[in-house]
């Protein structure tokens, strides 16, 4: 028997409607291209979104149509995420940091009819429009008198915008109808879509509500340097409207001192972001000799957040929520926003589980299977690959048929390639993406757990640890590191700092001195680029 509930379509549209009606003054602050602060409120918000939607329609975007935005993170950014899904299209995201082959590959395949541009990416689509459809329409994301002379025929967003209504009846349509389109970085092959659903996307909303919603203070102020051109900034244009959050919209400055600079001003509470970015805020915590004054709260993910950030975060009462995610979920499966119990552990237990990957969120199932695909168990110990289900996580990839076959397993669940092991109390333990592991003499080492064994050496500033080729033990670790300062520490001093937490064959053979490690699209370092680079390299 069925319930006799009403079935109203879980839409984007509310999402905005709502916010501006529950929480006509949250903030959406931007640092803008133009190079000042912008303001405005989600009910401004919510009339300027109104506006685009009204300019798309007029231009003909219709139920399905690919729109693009090529942009950092700020207010029109925002709005175009609103307009585009609101009337049933899909808003593409594109990572600016992909390469000239890459961003030709997705906006192709994507078919997109428009292309949303910050002045800043305009000359990358001047030296790629060729390439691209030749119908495409392109939209300069500033006002009149900061479009840039471009051979791109743009549009300029404000004008666009201007003498359209500030209301709309937003449509209502199915609830499964396509809402986003992320590709991943691609570290093999080409790129692949993940589409995302209105359905999904609100869903992973009231997940990471739920989620991260007790560890926030109400009504935050929250600084996404997660970026909006990649999984949908980990949902937070989603999330803060639900919850009255403002966003502090960090543009494109997002190194050290700018980003401390934007979070005393703005009184930060809470930021987003991947592990590297943290370097860089440490530094300058570092040189100004304290945080910024509201700054209580972080979101760590994207790859591990090493140990020793975790502590130095901690001690100075900033609370790490470390969360684990992949762009196939929207992005976000486990989170480390505590309970009470954890909350009371002895600090440095506590700290034990704050650098694993934290809990599922409700709505993300979460099995490790061996090699053949038998589950293992959630006992701390037992490791193997980590699959996942859930109502926010690809069931495919679009048009894209070769790669949707080999992602699901007969069971229904998505392969995340990575391994892990799960405690029995439900904390995600990542080793290692499956590519990353080292296998040396058939057993495994773990490349995360090295790396932040250095990583908490004081003469270390970061560390990638790869795999090198060896004719006995198969491969053998390589310790790839950036120094603190003048000082760098011998192979000999930082296996003493790092044995007692592995066994001696697990150390690295070699440690290696970089300038800087190769970064991914996502700010992720990048191994692929590591191993290309130590290609020639021999093991002493
Ligand atoms: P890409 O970087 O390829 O665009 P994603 O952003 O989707 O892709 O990255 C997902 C992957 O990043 C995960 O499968 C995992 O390997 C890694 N990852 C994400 N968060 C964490 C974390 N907290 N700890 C360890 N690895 C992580």
């Amino acid at each position: 028997m069925l319930g006799q509930m009403m079935q109203r379509p879980l839409l984007i549209s509310d999402i905005l409607t709502y916010g501006a009606e529950m929480h006509p003054k949250g903030e959406i602050v931007s640092a803008r291209t133009e190079g000042d602060i912008h303001r405005q409120t989600y009910a401004e918000t919510a009339r300027r979104v109104a506006q685009l939607a009204n300019a798309l329609k007029a231009r003909g975007v219709a139920l399905g149509d690919r729109v693009a935005t090529l942009a950092w993170n700020g207010y029109r950014h925002f709005e175009a995420y609103y307009a585009i899904s609101g009337i049933g299209a899909i808003c593409h995201t594109i990572n600016p940091r992909l390469s000239a082959e890459q961003m030709i590959y997705i906006v192709n395949h994507a078919e997109d009819k428009i292309l949303f541009v910050d002045t800043t990416f305009v000359p990358i689509l001047e030296a790629l429009k060729d390439h691209l459809p030749q119908n495409m329409t392109y939209v300069i994301m500033t006002d009149r008198a900061h479009m840039p002379e471009n051979s791109l025929n743009a549009l300029c967003y404000e004008e666009l915008l201007d003498g359209q209504p500030e209301t709309i009846d937003w449509p209502e349509f199915d609830e499964n109808t396509a809402a986003g389109l992320c590709y991943t970085s691609g570290t093999t092959g080409n790129p692949k879509g993940a589409l995302y659903s209105n359905r999904s996307t609100v869903l992973h909303a009231l997940y990471v509500a739920m989620a991260l919603g007790v560890s926030l203070p109400q009504e935050a102020r929250i600084l996404p340097v997660v970026p909006l051109f990649h999984v949908n900034a980990w949902g937070l244009p989603y999330f803060a409207p639900l919850m009255g959050h403002s966003l502090i919209m960090p543009g494109g400055a997002l190194d050290g001192p700018s980003l401390w600079k934007l979070m005393e001003e703005e009184r930060v509470d809470s930021a987003w972001g991947v592990p590297t970015v943290w370097m860089g805020l440490m530094g300058e915590i570092k040189a100004q000799g304290r945080k910024p004054g509201s700054f209580s709260h972080v979101v760590v993910g994207g790859s591990a957040a090493p140990r020793s950030m975790i502590e130095n975060f901690e001690k100075m009462d900033v609370d790490v929520v470390h969360a684990w995610g992949m762009t196939e979920m929207s992005p976000i499966g486990t989170h480390g926003t505590m309970p009470k119990w954890v909350k009371e552990l002895p600090f440095k237990d506590m700290i034990d589980k704050k650098s694993m990957q934290g809990r599922r969120v409700f709505g993300v199932d979460l099995k490790i299977v061996d090699e053949d695909g038998n589950r293992l168990p959630h006992d701390g110990e037992a490791a193997g690959e980590l699959f996942v289900r859930g109502n926010a996580i690809v069931s495919g990839y679009f048009k894209n048929d070769d790669a949707s076959k080999g992602a699901i397993d007969a069971d229904g669940w998505f392969g995340t390639g990575d391994v892990a092991s799960i405690t029995p109390d439900g904390f995600l333990n990542i080793q290692d993406r499956a590519k990353d592991l080292v296998k040396s003499g058939g057993e495994w080492i773990s490349s995360i757990d090295l790396e932040n064994a250095a990583i908490s050496h004081p003469g270390i500033a970061n560390a990638a640890v790869i795999a090198m080729p060896h004719p006995k033990w198969d491969e053998r670790p390589v310790l790839v590191a950036v120094a603190a300062g003048e000082d760098k520490p011998s192979l000999e001093e930082l296996h003493s700092h790092m044995e007692e937490h592995f066994a001696k064959w697990q150390l690295p053979d070699d440690v290696i001195w970089v300038d800087e490690l190769p970064l991914t699209a996502t700010g992720k370092v990048s191994k692929l680029t590591l191993r290309k680079i130590m290609a020639d390299y021999k093991l002493p």
